[in-house]
């Protein structure tokens, strides 16, 4: 591109996620999302037994950054009345690449976050139902939320975490990373095949069982052990 080109308009601006202990920021490329990834959320979901990943995207321009220590509002969306959670280890790809093999992956990994996966349920069923794209149900504004990114070098046992989330105090959904049914390395392989992969993809690896409505004015605590806590407040 030549440097001193000119726009019609202010091109979009950086979409960047806070780091833990580094002051660059991580600049977001493309929001990547892995559907039903935990045995007993496909199950709540209507599906049974072990299909290969599937993806979805969301804009960069979703993503919804709380600060550290912050609590982010997210706006009620349009639309919906059935707006879920779901919350969500996110993958921070520092490297990029193509058919990127299992056992290289996660040398791919800049870091970890936690990030909330919101659904406007009652859209993407009828899209479901319809078999058009869940774009609306998925894809619309404000709709993935992230705390800050942890390095992977300070997280060696990031796959026995416990992932868990609260709204008004109350649980909602509690697992462990480890009943990914794709693990971190699988999905990274598996998306790679389709996509080239760049240094500042998100990658959102998928809910476990609990996924449930909220209402304006609810203050959802994600948290995943050894990561930077994700608070938000419905608006
Ligand atoms: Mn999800």
């Amino acid at each position: 591109m030549n440097a001193s080109a000119s726009y019609l308009f202010p091109p979009p601006a950086v979409v960047s996620v806070p780091v833990r202990g580094v002051q660059a920021r991580f600049a977001v490329h493309r929001v990547y999302c892995v559907g039903r990834n935990y045995e007993e959320h496909a199950k709540e979901m209507g599906f049974t037994g072990r299909e290969p990943p599937f993806f979805f995207l969301k804009p960069a321009d979703a993503v919804v950054v709380a600060e550290a220590g912050e609590t982010a509002s997210v706006p009620y969306p349009s639309l919906t009345a059935n707006l879920h959670h779901e919350i969500e280890l996110v993958v921070a790809i520092g490297k990029g690449g193509r058919h990127i093999a299992v056992a290289e992956a996660l040398s791919h990994v800049y870091g970890y976050a936690v990030g909330l996966d919101m659904t406007r349920r009652d859209l993407q069923n009828d899209m479901k139902k319809q078999g058009r794209p869940w774009c609306i149900g998925k894809a619309f504004d404000h709709s993935a939320p992230i705390a800050p990114i942890t390095p992977a070098s300070e997280l060696p046992h990031i796959a026995q975490a416990a992932i868990a989330l609260t709204v008004n105090g109350a649980p909602r959904q509690a697992s462990h990373i480890h009943k990914l049914i794709w693990n971190v390395a699988e999905t990274i392989a598996h998306l790679s095949a389709a996509w080239e992969l760049q240094a500042g993809d998100l990658i959102y690896t998928g809910t476990p069982e609990g996924v449930a409505a909220v209402q304006a004015g609810d203050l959802l605590h994600g948290t995943i052990d050894g990561l930077d806590e994700l608070r938000i407040r419905i608006v």
